[in-house]
């Protein structure tokens, strides 16, 4: 496509990301503050900037609780919301355009059927949400805890999330690039589900976090969390899953040239 219009959007696009785009350098300190990132070589990182602008041009941004966001606090999401989409593009975040950010966490409404069949509304508190075609809420304290290489990253969590249901249902099972092979994703995740499960029926030391044992949409967002947190700990204990999340997220060819 090359013609006028086009043209247009492409100029449009790009005064856009102009105006976002931040100083190299509140984005090189931005990074040093998510050991995660340290390992990157500088192509990602190259890549991870551009990427982060995107993001930044591209969502809504919005305070809760009296929450005043930050540049510093929008570069910590944006930087965080690119890595799950270095090697995709912006696209797969096409489900959802704002994030709201509170200062710490918060209390949702949540709805919960009880085993006699009721429903009951009450509140929980929560370090992140994702809603069904809806924004990314994030609590800010939680999002600075992330990406630290202790296994808890908020915001993969939550975009996991959101990439799962770019097919429809949050149900563990998101769309998957074409060299993927469905069927081979559906048996690995069955597989590892069924060991925590079976971990925790018997009381078991649990091969991942047990909260990824709510649902298997829960337990594709913890294994993102993982994948993105502690890789080399997933390798380890979960090689299949690894190898799954590789293929979609792949990360680690950045780490082969
Ligand atoms: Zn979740």
């Amino acid at each position: 496509m090359s013609g006028p219009l086009s043209r247009l959007k492409a100029w449009h696009r790009e005064r856009k990301l102009e105006r976002v785009r931040p100083e190299r350098r509140d984005f090189d300190r931005t990074v040093s503050r998510f050991p995660i990132l340290h390992d990157l070589p500088s192509t990602a990182l190259d890549a991870l900037f551009e990427r982060s602008t995107e993001i930044l041009a591209g969502k809504d941004f919005f305070g809760a609780a009296g929450l005043d966001p930050s540049h510093d606090d929008l570069l910590d999401v944006a930087v965080l919301a690119a890595l799950p989409i270095l090697s995709l593009d912006i696209d797969w975040y096409r489900g959802f355009h704002t994030f709201i950010l509170y200062p710490g966490e918060f209390v949702a409404e949540v709805e919960e059927m009880t085993e006699d069949g009721l429903i009951h509304t009450g509140p929980e508190i929560r370090a992140g949400e994702a809603w069904a075609h809806g924004p990314v809420v994030l609590a800010m304290e939680e999002v600075r805890r992330s990406g630290q290489g202790q296994g808890f990253n908020v915001v993969a969590h939550e975009l996991a999330h959101q990439i799962d249901q770019l097919n429809g249902d949050m149900d563990g099972y998101p769309p998957l690039p074409k060299h993927m092979d469905r069927q081979q994703w559906a048996q690995v995740f069955s597989a590892a589900w069924q060991r925590l499960q079976d971990e925790l029926d018997h009381d078991q030391e649990p091969s991942l976090d047990p909260y990824a044992a709510e649902s298997p949409a829960e337990f594709f967002a913890v294994a993102t969390e993982t994948y993105f947190d502690t890789p080399g700990w997933l390798h380890d204990q979960h090689p299949d899953i690894y190898a799954q999340l590789d293929h979609l997220f792949q990360i680690s060819k950045w780490f082969r040239n």
